[in-house]
């Protein structure tokens, strides 16, 4: 969600709407707070876009630092994160904004703990990156992927278009494991449909 342009946001809170990440507090920063000691805002080397690097070594499981919304909407923008079937929000700390995706992430946002947490291990320098589809179903931004990885998929829609054994080998936002459930139970569901010239073929 590295972009410097902020279209403008709805500012409906959507909190009763949503069946997870209802509970944590708007985050009051506004853009430009600080990143802690421990994270440093730097320019990326390959692609010269501003990305979140550690400044510390982590292993997978810890606990990199908090996030809040900062404002919430009802459908998903370049700058939002999603968080619930019908529940995007932009992120606070607003640093945590310039979190690149990539096909082999580092970082995970546990959208019911809210709390990004390290996927594997960190090294300082190493920069932040988390699987944008791992809690976008379908990104209003489509873009084609450079991260690089061996594990690269090229253009990253969101979850929805990825196939479900790649995804396997991802963590996965709650909210992304319930809708692949319910795509798997409305495809097995028009599978066992008949089609239409079943019916008439006399038995
Ligand atoms: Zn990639």
């Amino acid at each position: 969600m590295n972009d410097s342009t902020m279209p403008p946001t709805s500012a409906s809170d959507l909190a009763s709407d949503s069946p997870e990440g209802s509970t944590a507090p708007e985050d009051p920063s506004e853009p430009n707070d600080e990143p802690p000691p421990h994270l440093l805002i730097d320019l990326h080397d390959a692609l010269g876009q501003r990305c979140l690097k550690s400044l510390v070594a982590y292993e997978p499981g810890d606990l990199l630092c908090d996030f809040a919304p900062r404002r919430h909407a009802d459908s998903p923008s370049r700058m939002t994160v999603q968080v619930a079937e019908h529940h995007h929000i932009e992120l606070g700390p607003t640093f945590l904004e310039l979190i690149n995706h990539s096909c082999d992430p580092n970082v995970f946002f546990d959208t019911q703990r809210w709390v990004l947490v390290a996927l594997r291990p960190i090294a300082p320098g190493d920069e932040l990156c988390f699987f944008y589809p791992s809690t976008e179903w379908q990104m209003a931004s489509p873009f084609e992927c450079a991260c690089g990885s061996p594990r690269c998929l090229g253009r990253i829609t969101g979850a929805a278009r990825i196939a479900r054994p790649i995804l396997a080998e991802h963590r996965l936002s709650q909210h992304v494991q319930r809708l692949l459930a319910a795509a798997e139970e409305a495809d097995a569901a028009s599978a066992s449909e008949p089609g239409i010239f079943a019916w008439l073929v006399p038995a």
